[in-house]
């Protein structure tokens, strides 16, 4: 069944099918999305470690630990962003597949405070509510074998400071700024974890949204695949699939099957009279014509330049040429005045049914030649062979 042109979607056919078959080709504007999407997860860090160093600072107000631990911890935390900042910006990270660098990125926080635990194990637990945050961060990329990576690192970490030593890891609660200062610790955790899961969802909305918008994009590329551009009817390519098959069809079914080979007359004179543009208009409207007065079985294709080629399956030749001899006479009936004053259209046709010898070129070479002698004959007429 044929489908009228449809309107082209905002984004033209070409540039859908460079950006989805050719990813590559897009390359700049992806690689610009990724730096960006990189610079707000470090923007992000940057707060955290503000976060931790401030409640790092109640604990130093409170003479639990010394500023400068405080001090150590934000400027720690800066420099591992600042390093990946760097090779972010530098373009190292893009020529791997995990642009993140995630692994690197979670072995240095976590490594940040493993050094913190063990200097300060008073506060220790303040450094493990951190390695909750950071893998909740990196599970925003993380794949399973980086999370089995990841995962063995903290737990052998953490086996060799909880088994390995007898350090007083703990969480003071002594004072009431201690006390503040420990809750602050697990509230803020909690909260940055809650964002990231909130944060995480809204990607997965966009990557939802994106797998719809890509399998719209396909569809088109497949309708562009078998439809002709200007016409909106079956390209040669389809068209020449579709008669191997009807032709198959017919011979299973034991049906007949006509096709007509249709030539606009006098094409060349019309572009030269009216110009190429109304010669196009002409073709579009002499198919939205035909597309009008077809069955919807039957398959229209333009074959070439001003020649179509139209497949009518279950239909013997008395019926085709009946059928052609109306479509002839509904074109050469049409007002085609309102492209150009005074402008007459006009269609000859080669109709044949298939016989069983017919291969597909025998097939069109007696439908061409039918359209030959409707020609010979003086035009705007069917012939048939
Ligand atoms: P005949 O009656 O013998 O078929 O004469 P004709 O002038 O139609 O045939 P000819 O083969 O001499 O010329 C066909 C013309 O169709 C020439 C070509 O420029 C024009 N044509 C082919 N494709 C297109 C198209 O996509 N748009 C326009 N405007 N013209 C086309
Ligand atoms: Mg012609
Ligand atoms: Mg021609």
């Amino acid at each position: 069944m044929n489908t009228a042109a449809t309107s082209f979607p905002e984004r033209n056919a070409a540039e859908v099918a460079e950006l989805v078959l050719a990813p590559e080709a897009a390359a700049p504007e992806v690689r610009e999305r990724r730096a960006r999407q990189r610079r707000q997860m470090y923007v992000g860090q940057v707060a955290s470690y503000s976060l931790g160093a401030s409640v790092l600072l109640i604990y130093a107000y409170d003479g639990t630990i010394s500023v400068d631990i405080a001090s150590l911890f934000w400027f720690g935390g800066l420099l591992i962003i600042g390093t990946f900042t760097v090779l972010s910006e530098a373009g190292i990270g893009d020529r791997f597949t995990d642009h993140y660098l995630t692994v690197f990125q979670i072995s240095a926080h976590m490594a940040l405070q493993f050094v913190f635990l063990l200097s300060v194990p008073t506060i220790g637990i303040a450094f493990i509510c951190v390695l909750f945050l950071i893998f909740a961060f990196g599970t925003l990329r993380m794949t399973s074998a980086q999370a089995m990576i990841t995962w063995t690192l903290a737990a052998i970490g953490l086996a060799a400071v909880f088994l390995a030593s007898d350090l007083p890891i703990g969480m003071p609660v002594a004072t009431r700024l201690q006390r503040t200062a420990s809750m602050l610790c697990f509230v803020l955790v909690i909260g940055q974890c809650a964002f990231l899961g909130l944060f995480g969802a809204t990607l997965r909305k966009i990557l939802y949204q994106r797998s719809i918008e890509l399998k719209a994009a396909y569809q088109r590329i497949e309708e562009l695949a078998e439809l002709d551009e200007l016409t909106g009817s079956y390209n040669r390519r389809c068209i020449m699939r579709l008669l191997d098959a009807e032709m198959d069809k017919s011979r299973r079914a034991s049906t007949s099957c006509a096709i007509a080979l249709i030539d606009l007359d006098w094409f060349k004179r019309i572009n030269d009279a009216h110009g190429h543009p109304i010669g196009d208009e002409v073709l579009r409207t002499f198919a939205i014509t035909i597309f009008a007065n077809i069955r919807p079985t039957d398959c229209f294709g333009r074959y070439g330049g001003e020649e179509f080629l139209l497949l009518l399956p279950d239909t013997d030749g008395e019926a085709a040429s009946r059928m052609l001899e109306r479509l002839r006479s509904i074109v050469a009936d049409l007002d085609w005045s309102a492209f150009s004053p005074g402008m007459r259209v006009t269609i000859s046709a080669g109709v044949v049914t298939l016989r069983d010898v017919d291969t597909a070129d025998t097939f069109l070479a007696r439908a061409d030649s039918a359209l030959y002698s409707a020609k010979a004959q003086g035009r705007n007429r069917i012939a048939t062979n």
